[in-house]
């Protein structure tokens, strides 16, 4: 699918790998909506690029259908280009010191990363089936964020590998349930990357996870996710699996 005209709604939009893929579409024509709960600086990124920003918590369903109705609303089409990069990365033992469990964080970390994509792919895939079809004989196509932790999850990442672990599985039956309607469905599973989220980090920490990385040794950029984002939009044979993005790094234990 060509990327210019076409309307793309995405999650996380307001920073890191969102923010670069929203400002990567824009830049190549694309009618941007960028859904985030962080509105400020989602509006700040929208403002820069032409883009329409809303706020959405995208756990909450009816709040994500209202997010495709303002995007209809403003661009008069459904989006034919979904991409899911909201997301929280919280890490927590399941039994933790003292035995005390974690499943106030199992649950928010499954509500946010899965459940959110969830909600945003079963709006989008509903909206896009009922589009035209493109001479490419495509309706659309949803792009799904997991991380590298549904293959090789570290200490502490049970409730986030268990998030992105059914990301990349959801992938290849969604692709399958939705082929009829012409509209792919894939998954990127990021390494390490350089955003905010990762900028957290103390410096030590940061160094000993690059020294893991074999090649390039350092963090991804956003661009370079927002890249591998275009190439999945405009080679419509991609369908249906998830693709590592990340270096060739295998996260250690811990
Ligand atoms: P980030 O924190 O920079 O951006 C995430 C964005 O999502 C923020 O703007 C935040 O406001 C938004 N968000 C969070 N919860 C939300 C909610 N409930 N509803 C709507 N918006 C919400 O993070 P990032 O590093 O850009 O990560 C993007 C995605 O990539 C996440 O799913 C993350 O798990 C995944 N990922 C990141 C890395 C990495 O190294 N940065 C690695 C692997 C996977």
């Amino acid at each position: 699918m060509h990327i210019k005209d076409q309307v793309a709604l995405v999650t996380g939009g307001g920073s890191g790998l969102g923010e670069a893929t929203a400002r990567h579409l824009a830049a190549q024509g694309a009618k941007v909506v960028i859904v985030d709960f962080n509105i400020e600086r989602a509006e700040e990124v929208a403002s820069e690029i032409g883009a329409l920003a809303v706020k959405t918590d995208v756990s909450d369903e009816a709040a994500v259908c209202a997010a495709f109705d303002a995007a209809a609303k403003r661009f008069g089409s459904a989006p034919r280009i979904v991409i899911n990069c909201a997301g929280i990365g919280m890490a927590a033992r399941i039994v933790g010191r003292e035995g005390k469990l974690s499943f106030d964080v199992f649950e928010r970390t499954l509500k946010v990363n899965l459940f959110g994509t969830y909600n945003v792919m079963s709006h989008g895939a509903r909206r896009m089936a009922e589009l035209d079809a493109l001479d490419t004989q495509e309706r659309g196509v949803i792009i799904n964020t997991a991380s590298v932790a549904f293959e090789d999850g570290q200490l502490g990442q049970a409730a986030y590998a268990a998030s992105k672990g059914a990301i990349a599985s959801m992938c290849l039956p969604a692709a399958r349930e939705f082929a009829q309607s012409g509209i792919r469905v894939m998954a990127i599973a990021p390494g390490l990357f350089h955003t905010p989220m990762m900028e957290g980090l103390p410096e030590e920490i940061a160094q000993k996870i690059t020294a893991n990385i074999p090649f390039p040794p350092r963090l991804g950029t956003p661009h370079e996710y927002a890249l591998l984002a275009e190439q999945i939009i405009t080679n419509t044979f991609l369908n249906g699996t998830t693709i590592r993005l990340d270096g060739a790094v295998r996260l250690p234990p811990r």
